[in-house]
């Protein structure tokens, strides 16, 4: 018995794209065929996708969305929400200070694994998992780290800089240690001497508003880290994933380190593809809204960037999605407090797809197909979700129907993050999410919201590399 039908639509995969039927049963794709032959009469459900695409849910690698408080009830399922609204089906969290992790997530990698999943159980509108964040403060991260992997946790993320940072010795047995288990560790690279300084430089000369966090953190102080990264991986026969990467000089070094045969991996946001350096040029009301590392760049960067996407250098889009607000989190920085001591991140969560079609698919930078690579396909089989990701036999219907020919101005007023901002405001986008499916469930329907909280399932993730 098909449950689901939706017919007519243009079936999106990272090798090619057809008209084609899918069929869903219990929860799973069971046949995408060009014409199932009178099957419909039968199926609970048909839906027409005539003129649309049919695209695998996206799988965004990259949050760091809140945990509910008795404050803010709502945080972890509204952004959970906000993400359906544009076409993801299943997030990946970080729990870093910051994120509402209580203090044990930050002396021990399972007690905070733990505490997550209790805190976020029955909450989330679509599928989700962890990648645990490495504290610097903490016990003995490493030797938690199989035990991590075991628990559907293979991946984790380490910072080379912040106070939560780990130092090198540890960064580097945490790669190796992850890679021993079949796992991956994330690594967020910037230089922490150089960043000291840039930082300790600006202050001194009383440049202290979001102008000087980006002059504070040039590409080089996230190249060399770069170039470290690559050397742990290569040393350890381990792999290692860049997270948001942002400029040329750092693709440069992923990219010599591919070419070298090292396990290297990397990530960019819509934001670097998308705003450049010139956003911090305007009264700190409107320029904090971009203070997140790394910084945004100079056009050349966000070119190459492009460039990476294209031929390879680059593996996932993802959004590193923070969600403060300007009225909350952001607003030391219009009370004057300096650059170093201001929140950083921004919000992204629900304009992924949405982005990366518009200024991607439509500009001719990328096709399709690509596009489906680098939001679906790849980061579900890196961060070991094989159910997830493409359009397949087997695999969960987790299916967008998108519309290629809409059009719309993106405003914060119209989006359902937990966020009072979007860096996008007033930008006009091409394409639009029409309905969303989870494992056949509709969780957006013709652009409403049709879902239930606690329907999404937290991911035991398997080894990528196991
Ligand atoms: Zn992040």
């Amino acid at each position: 018995m098909i449950d689901l039908l939706l017919r007519g639509g243009t079936v999106v995969t990272a090798t090619g794209s057809r008209v084609a039927d899918v069929a869903v049963e219990s929860g799973r794709i069971t046949s995408i065929e060009e014409d199932p032959g009178g099957r419909s009469a039968d199926a609970g459900e048909v839906v027409d996708a005539a003129g649309l695409l049919v695209l695998p849910g996206v799988v965004d690698v990259h949050t760091h969305t809140r945990l509910a408080s008795a404050a803010e009830p709502d945080r972890f399922f509204q952004d959970s929400v906000a993400a359906a609204f544009g076409g993801t089906t299943t997030f990946l969290s970080f729990n870093n200070p910051g994120t509402g992790s209580p203090e044990t997530a930050s002396r021990s990698l399972l007690a905070g694994l733990g505490e997550w999943r209790h805190r976020t159980e029955e909450d989330a509108a679509i599928d989700y998992g962890l990648s645990v964040a490495i504290s610097g403060g903490m016990e003995e991260p490493i030797g938690d780290l199989p035990a991590m992997v075991g628990a559907g946790v293979p991946t984790a993320k380490a910072f080379m800089v912040f106070d939560f940072r780990l130092g090198g010795r540890e960064l580097f047995q945490a790669v190796r240690a992850m890679g021993q288990r079949g796992g991956m560790l994330q690594v967020h690279c910037e230089d922490p001497v150089l960043l000291d300084a840039g930082v300790r430089a600006e202050l001194a000369a009383g440049r202290t508003g979001p102008d000087g966090h980006a002059r504070s953190r040039p590409a080089y102080v996230e190249a060399v880290a770069t170039h470290r990264a690559m050397a742990f991986a290569q040393a350890a026969d381990a792999p290692a994933y860049v997270v948001h990467l942002s400029s040329r000089s750092a693709l440069d070094e992923v990219r010599r380190a591919k070419a070298a045969g090292i396990r290297a991996y990397a990530e960019t946001c819509p934001h670097y593809l998308t705003l450049t350096e010139e956003r911090y040029s305007g009264p700190v009301e409107e320029s904090s809204r971009y203070v997140i590392a790394p910084p945004l760049r100079a056009p050349a960067d966000r070119d190459a960037l492009w460039e990476g996407l294209v031929d390879g250098t680059l593996d996932v889009v993802a959004t590193d999605h923070v969600p403060d607000r300007l009225a909350v989190e952001k607003a030391d920085a219009a009370r004057g407090v300096p650059f170093d001591r201001i929140s950083n991140g921004a919000p992204g969560i629900e304009t992924l797809l949405g982005i990366l079609y518009s200024e991607g698919v439509v500009r001719g930078r990328i096709t399709f197909e690509r596009m489906v690579d680098l939001l679906s396909t790849t980061p579900a089989r890196l961060f070991g979700l094989p159910s997830k990701g493409a359009i397949q036999v087997g695999k969960d219907a987790d299916l967008v129907l998108f519309d290629p020919k809409a059009s719309r101005v993106l405003r914060a007023a119209d989006l359902h993050h937990t966020s009072d901002y979007t860096p996008y405001e007033g930008m006009a986008v091409s394409g639009a999410v029409r309905s969303v499916f989870v494992r056949g469930r509709a969780v957006i329907r013709d652009g409403a919201f049709v879902g239930r909280r606690g329907f999404g399932q937290f991911q035991e993730r398997l080894p990528p590399f196991g």
